[in-house]
């Protein structure tokens, strides 16, 4: 199979390539209704396939789609790892190997980023001391115009109208207030949401027994748009001062990663709280 034949057309086919291709491996497979279904009535599911050993010392957890529409790279990544790499995924007698098939369901199905709820699911999963509560402060300057209520006119094109903002306020604050989430403005743009999404309602039921005993846990999330076209990063939700950093640098290079900053092509994130409240040794990679 080349690479480009790993891509499904849509939700629904890329959900049965994973089931089958995980299943005739032998991993163990649940579905996780989200009671949303597909534009052609199908019911919408989180898929989990499970493989290794069931009592770690260490647990693999590689997730897509958690921007629903960013699923088809994912997706693709998962059964590619599935069908080509199997024996990279097939394991020393220690590890498991966990991986969730489109964290987002609806909005792979119905192909856009947020979920069913407008919710952008990166900015959901909150620390337990924080509430669905507050916005960057420069975000409702930028409000009208991320969140317009009409459609602009010939007189208010819309990229000169993004070129004024970026010469006003510069891409360092517009990249470090519009996409680390607000909780103001619920038909807005980075919306996190005002309670936990039925997606972390599934993840905190079911992370601990998925994980198992693992000390060590690494999380690979997979996401598509930032940087430049037909590159990767791999993102950090740790600083470039720590051992987790200077570890994967010398082990995949410098150009690679990209630890947790304001600077790059990313911006400042959060560490998952559900994850972290289960393993000791966490690396959660995000975008
Ligand atoms: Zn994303």
């Amino acid at each position: 199979m080349s690479y480009s034949e790993a891509f499904s057309p849509n939700y629904i086919t890329a959900r049965e390539r994973f089931r089958s291709a995980s299943s005739s491996l032998g991993y163990q497979n649940s579905a996780y209704p989200i009671e949303q279904v597909s534009p052609t009535g199908e019911e919408l599911t989180i898929d989990v396939a499970i493989g290794g050993s069931p009592y770690p010392r260490r647990t693999v957890v590689i997730s897509s789609g958690l921007h629903g529409v960013e699923g088809f790279l994912g997706s693709a990544i998962q059964l590619a790892l599935l069908e080509e790499r199997q024996p990279i995924v097939a394991l020393s007698s220690d590890i498991k190997v966990v991986l969730i098939h489109a964290l987002n369901p609806y909005g792979f199905a119905w192909r856009r980023r947020w979920n069913e709820n407008n919710v952008d699911l990166n900015r959901n999963f909150l620390l337990p001391q924080e509430v669905f509560e507050g916005s960057p402060k420069d975000y409702p300057k930028f409000n009208s115009f991320l969140n317009p209520i009409s459609p602009p006119s010939q007189f208010e094109p819309y990229i000169i109208q993004a070129l004024w903002l970026i010469l006003k306020y510069g891409m360092t604050t517009l990249r470090n207030t519009l996409p680390v989430g607000q909780y103001d403005f619920p038909k807005g743009l980075f919306f996190g949401g005002h309670a936990p999404s039925k997606t972390q309602e599934i993840l905190s039921s079911n992370l601990p027994q998925w994980i198992g005993n693992a000390s060590d846990v690494v999380h690979i999330d997979f996401h598509t748009g930032l940087g430049g076209w037909g590159t990767y990063k791999l993102l950090l939700a740790v600083s470039a001062t720590s051992d987790s950093c200077s570890r994967l640098t010398q082990r995949f290079g410098s150009e690679t990663i990209e630890p947790n900053s304001t600077e790059g092509v990313s911006y400042q994130i959060r560490r998952w709280a559900l994850l972290s409240t289960f393993a000791k040794s966490l690396l959660s990679i995000f975008l």
